[in-house]
């Protein structure tokens, strides 16, 4: 089978590989839907590709996509059928930890104690490709509901908004700022407005601003024709600033915002990747009672929950994906995505 590889600096190579074979306790995907994640370009853009970023060494070229979702099409041996049997629609927690430490056999494999043996897409084969192996124990049942997209945007970006929601402990009464509307801005503004909170959407790009108000957001705010950030989210709150606020963009000077514009008792929340914040303590935090979290993605639990609720509120999360794309056009398709002014791209690998 092809497989899509990013060996670093912006290069995209489409490499042959053997068809995965499951081992024991193991299941082969055959994958329907291969999201493009905002993490993706962070692979694909550094030098010397993911190895770089300190998710482990890596041997030999990595198929990318994390975003999987297919079918189950090859099963091991000592499989239960009630966790997998060929035919059934699925996602993937796409991490393997150790199994059986507090945080993996709570749903939590990225946060192994043994350290996280593999992140699928990244240090471990992932989903641009045909065929995808990984531990049966990683799936998630994809909701008869929800499309193979669909389940490919839960699979990480939408996911990892769902995740930060739930951790913001958000209300319908309340108003959040989110800073970044890329893929998972952009769903967390849908499932936001979803649950009846009202949001202050903000970004550079007056196209994704436009796709936020589309997708909720009721304020809209273009950082780079605002004199004061803070105070218009402070103007668009009776000059309170928001209950809570998220970060999905991880520039340092949006960071600092998204700390500064919440009232006092907010909360601020992380899911942007790298760079750094730099805040006063003082006066933007400790004497305001302003409570920061970090969220990383999500665990197996919240991924099923968050397919459910997607699929309850027949949220149409295919609307977020603006570009399909097969597998041999892997590379347009990076170079476009790259841009970030689209919306979310998807790989269809069959
Ligand atoms: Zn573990
Ligand atoms: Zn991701």
């Amino acid at each position: 089978m092809k497989g899509i590889v990013f060996p670093g600096s912006k290069k995209l190579e489409i490499l042959n590989f053997p068809d995965p074979t499951p081992g024991p306790g193991e299941v082969v995907l055959e994958i329907k839907a291969s999201g493009m994640c905002g993490s993706d370009l962070k692979f694909y853009r550094a030098e010397g590709g993911a190895s770089s970023l300190g998710l482990g060494d890596l041997d030999g070229p990595i198929i990318a996509g994390h975003e999987p979702c297919g079918i189950v099409v090859g099963v091991g041996e000592g499989v239960p059928k009630n966790v997998a049997k060929e035919g059934m629609r699925v996602m993937q927690h796409h991490y393997r930890g150790c199994g059986s430490c507090e945080h993996c056999s709570t749903g939590w494999e990225q946060l192994c104690i043994d350290g996280v043996k593999e992140v699928f897409g990244a240090t471990g084969h992932g989903a641009h490709a045909k065929y995808m192996k990984c531990p049966a124990r990683t799936l998630v049942a994809l909701p008869d509901e929800l499309s193979f997209k669909a389940g490919a945007a839960i699979s990480c970006g939408t996911g990892t908004a769902w995740g930060a929601l739930q951790r913001l402990e958000l209300m319908g009464d309340q108003t959040i700022a989110i800073f970044g509307q890329g893929p998972v801005g952009l769903s967390a503004t849908l499932l936001a407005s979803q649950m009846g909170a009202r949001v202050i959407a903000l970004d550079t790009g007056e196209e994704r601003l436009q796709r936020a108000k589309e997708f909720g957001a009721e304020v809209l705010i273009n950082p780079t024709k605002t004199e004061d950030v803070v105070q218009a989210i402070r103007d668009a709150t009776h000059g309170r600033g928001a209950h809570a606020s998220l970060d999905c963009s991880s520039a340092p000077i949006a960071r600092s915002q998204a700390v500064q514009c919440v009232r006092t008792w907010g909360r601020a929340c992380f899911v942007g990747e790298g760079d750094i914040v730099t805040l006063n303590v003082s006066n933007d935090m400790l004497r305001r009672q302003v409570t920061i979290i970090g969220s990383w993605t999500f665990s197996k639990v919240g991924q099923a929950k968050c397919a459910e609720y997607v699929a309850d509120k027949q949220i149409s999360l295919d609307s977020l994906f603006t570009h399909e794309w097969k597998l041999d056009q892997a590379k347009e398709a990076y170079e476009l995505f790259d841009l970030q002014n689209t919306g979310k791209g998807v790989i269809d690998p069959s």
